[in-house]
């Protein structure tokens, strides 16, 4: 059975963590075991990096249907955003109206509470981003 995408990154999403390639210097977030580039040759040499989570608005697109832990949060603002670093991530963007995002904004990370689980009762936590 597959995991889906979304709570595989969750300890990423946590801190922020993500990986740089010891035989290219590539950085990738989420991070990643093998670098899609060197294959063999990074194998064992990826360490991690810790990213600032400053950067600004790549692309977006404002989510209306969301999924069942997220229904109170419609509509939403999900942007791929470029760190400083120079790596690009997902994330939602808050404490920012729909029609005031824009593609180059300035965003600065965040830490909210990204869903919960209604049955548990387990509330996860992670970064999210906001207009800097
Ligand atoms: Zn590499």
């Amino acid at each position: 059975m597959a995991i889906p995408r979304f709570w595989r990154e969750i300890p990423s999403r946590y801190n922020l963590i993500g990986t740089e390639c010891g035989n290219c210097g590539k950085r990738y977030f989420p991070p990643r075991i093998i670098c899609p580039q060197c294959h063999r040759k990074s194998f064992g040499k990826m360490k991690n990096v810790r990213f600032t989570g400053s950067g600004e608005i790549v692309t977006y697109s404002v989510i209306h249907n969301a999924p069942k832990a997220f229904e109170m949060q419609v509509p939403y603002i999900i942007a791929i955003i470029e760190f400083e670093e120079g790596v690009r991530a997902t994330g939602q963007i808050i404490d920012c109206e729909v029609e005031d995002v824009k593609i180059g904004m300035k965003v600065s990370p965040a830490f909210r509470k990204i869903g919960e689980d209604g049955k548990s009762g387990v509330i996860y936590y992670g970064y999210k981003f906001k207009p800097a």
